[in-house]
């Protein structure tokens, strides 16, 4: 069984295109929040989810949208959540307002939890790859998963404590770990055994750059595409 992780789209459908496209044979794939948000593809970045039936958990982005709070975004940040609630289609915004927290997923032995935070901040709390093994074993206790999956910081980590693993598969849409190709994971389950492999694919920046551009969003959410940060 392998399974797709995909997280932080931010309304760049190039990139989730890319993403999607390597992803093509795969069993399942799981959305780990932030459809959208600092980019100007939010419709279309929704539709795509909804289309393949991509099980999706609520991120920041989607949370501020829905509900308009913006009180502890940057102000980059909140002027692209204010431009997608002004275009989000109204179908668009019921689907992201019914997102879960979190998820669950039994395969095999291994007992899968997704959440975009953290398990006790679900979308607030940010977890970097240099986290302490102490408070991800707490988390993995506390969930109960063997496999536990979050996004949010936009950087990539593997961490193996035991015969278990914490994840972040990085950031499809908008990469902070200084490579601006899209950032995703599989994860492959199979008698027992898993593996997971880290993947990078390249996409059109540069088209992607300009359509963030073009729609008057801040310049800075374009630039910072080339860069990876
Ligand atoms: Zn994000």
């Amino acid at each position: 069984m392998k399974i797709g992780l995909i997280a932080d789209i931010h309304s760049n459908l190039l990139a989730l295109e890319a993403a999607l496209e390597r992803l093509r044979n795969i069993d399942e794939i799981i959305c780990i929040g932030d459809i959208v948000g600092y980019g100007n593809y939010c419709n279309e970045c929704v539709n795509l989810i909804k289309q393949r039936r991509i099980p999706t958990v609520t991120g920041n982005h989607e949370w501020a949208v829905v509900t308009g709070d913006t009180s502890w975004f940057n102000p980059v940040a909140a002027e692209a959540i204010q431009w997608t609630i002004d275009h989000i289609t109204k179908e668009n915004l019921d689907y992201i307002s019914k997102l879960p927290t979190f998820l669950r997923r039994q395969i095999d032995k291994y007992s899968l939890y997704v959440v975009h935070g953290s398990p006790r901040s679900p979308i607030e709390e940010y977890i970097f790859p240099d986290v302490l093994d102490g408070l991800l074993e707490e988390f993995l206790k506390q969930t109960q998963a063997n496999v536990l999956v979050m996004g949010h910081t936009h950087v990539p980590f593997i961490r193996k404590l035991g015969r278990n693993f914490v994840i972040n598969p990085g950031a499809i849409g908008q990469p902070r770990d200084n490579d601006p190709r899209a950032s995703f994971m599989i994860l492959d389950i199979e008698n027992e055994k898993i593996e997971i492999e880290q993947v990078r694919v390249e996409y059109q920046v540069a088209e992607a750059a300009r359509a963030i551009e073009r729609a008057g969003l801040p310049p800075l959410l374009a630039q910072r595409l080339y860069y990876g940060w």
